[in-house]
């Protein structure tokens, strides 16, 4: 009962994201009462197993004691206030732990993660203008990428669906190939696809360079492209391409960092340093709104002047805000007290055991990195029947296009990764009949 009152109120006064909302005529919101651990609790007390971590976000799951007792700590001391001429504990004790954490040195902090691409592609650029190069303003983006959707940061993305409706409002930047090993022909290792495509960008930053401030990736995996995984040879090859050409390196890890791939960052894998971090989702596990884009002190050092004007004159009202600061301190106050990379190497495996039925099914480029799986269903089989069916036994799964994917919080038990991995294999059994 409570279920569908709420329903109603709710496609009466929400606009919901990512939605048509005539859709949901036929398909219901489901409410969500609570969450617990690796489970979505709705008001009829059904239990949904979050397989998405509700889009990347809730790392260690729901409810988790850790983090909320961050933030209760936290709430009784400062709530908030700004921290343009003023400071506070954890803003400043944030910034030294993720300045540690990625050797970079200076956090700037916006509320979403489009808010920090938006400071590394305006950072990027004004860098650029301060040294005198006035013509850097182009930055280069990879086919398929996904980078957010506010107006700077949807010019660096390539998804069609959210983009061609707005692409008369914004500025047009220099799109590559992906080295998405999907594309790629069918006898080519990834890594031979990362290296074709490494000396494909060799031409473009050779012409162009003069006219480049930077490019902007998500290392290793394209999460909104469908879980498009490539090759850490790329990610070398970009470094070395960039140094050569004076051309900045923005990492986008607001999906991949903080352990998702299996190292803490995702350009840990190609063992360089990017001149822009992008963090968020992660951050807080789930708890509050925060993100931070990470540069180097050669970045930091271009805007430091006496003249106002060459200063980084950026803000958001939310900026560092202290109880979300708190959470991501409590987020990595999880990652300093257990080995979480450690237990999720051994998770991983099991869900890969408990996969290997799954090479069998009607589904094509089974792949995992971390904490990511990824498939794709044939084309006869009815995606919708699947995910009807997974949401009737207790599951949440969030397919893109033809892909299904698994990104379960990392507190997921061997019991939970059971009912993960069989619900899905049944639905599409079930579906192919
Ligand atoms: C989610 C995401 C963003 C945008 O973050 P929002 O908080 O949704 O604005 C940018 N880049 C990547 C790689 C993302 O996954």
């Amino acid at each position: 009962m409570k279920n569908k009152e709420l329903i109603n109120r709710s496609l009466n006064s929400v606009w919901h994201p990512c939605t048509q909302m005539k859709h949901h005529e036929c398909s219901p919101l489901i409410p969500i009462k609570k969450g617990r651990g690796s489970w979505l609790v709705d008001f009829n007390d059904k239990k949904y197993l979050d397989a998405t971590s509700s889009w990347w976000v809730n790392l260690f799951g729901h409810n988790n004691l850790v983090i909320k007792n961050h933030i209760k700590n936290q709430l009784d001391q400062l709530e908030h206030s700004m921290i343009a001429g003023l400071t506070h504990e954890p803003v400043i004790e944030l910034s030294e732990k993720l300045n540690h954490m990625t050797g970079l040195g200076h956090c700037f902090y916006g509320s979403d993660g489009s808010s920090a691409v938006e400071i590394a592609l305006k950072m990027s650029s004004h860098y650029w203008r301060q040294k005198g190069e006035h013509k850097k303003t182009k930055f280069v983006y990879l086919k398929n990428s996904y980078h957010g959707e506010t107006l700077g940061a949807l010019s660096v993305t390539d998804i069609p669906l959210f983009k061609d409706q707005y692409s008369h409002l914004m500025k047009n930047h220099i799109q590559i190939d992906s080295p998405d090993w999907r594309l790629g022909k069918e006898n080519e290792t990834a890594k031979e696809i990362a290296i074709k495509k490494i000396s494909k960008l060799k031409i473009i930053f050779e012409e162009k360079h003069s006219l480049i401030s930077s490019i902007i990736l998500e290392p290793l995996v394209q999460c909104a492209a469908g879980m498009g995984m490539y090759d850490a040879e790329y990610i070398k090859g970009v470094r070395k391409l960039c140094d050569q050409y004076q051309i900045h390196l923005i990492a986008d890890e607001i999906a991949v960092g903080f352990g998702r791939t299996g190292k803490m960052f995702a350009h840990h894998h190609a063992e360089i340093k990017p001149d822009f971090l992008c963090l968020s989702k992660g951050l807080t596990g789930g708890y509050l709104p925060l993100s931070v884009t990470l540069t180097t002190t050669d970045v930091y050092n271009a805007f430091y002047d006496n003249d106002v004007k060459r200063g980084f004159l950026h803000s958001h009202s939310y900026t560092g805000n202290p109880l979300a600061c708190s959470a991501a301190l409590g987020t990595l106050s999880i990652f300093n007290s257990t080995d979480v990379l450690l237990e999720n190497q051994n998770k991983a495996n099991k869900i890969n055991f408990m996969m290997e039925g799954y090479k069998n099914l009607p589904i094509k480029n089974l792949r995992n990195i971390g904490m990511i799986w990824a498939f794709e269903l044939n084309k006869n089989i009815n995606m919708s029947k699947v995910i009807n069916y997974c949401i009737n036994h207790g599951l949440l799964i969030r397919p893109i296009k033809s892909t299904i994917y698994f990104m379960p919080p990392y507190s997921i038990s061997e019991k939970e990764i059971n009912h993960m991995v069989r619900v899905t294999e049944n639905g599409i059994k079930k579906a192919c009949i």
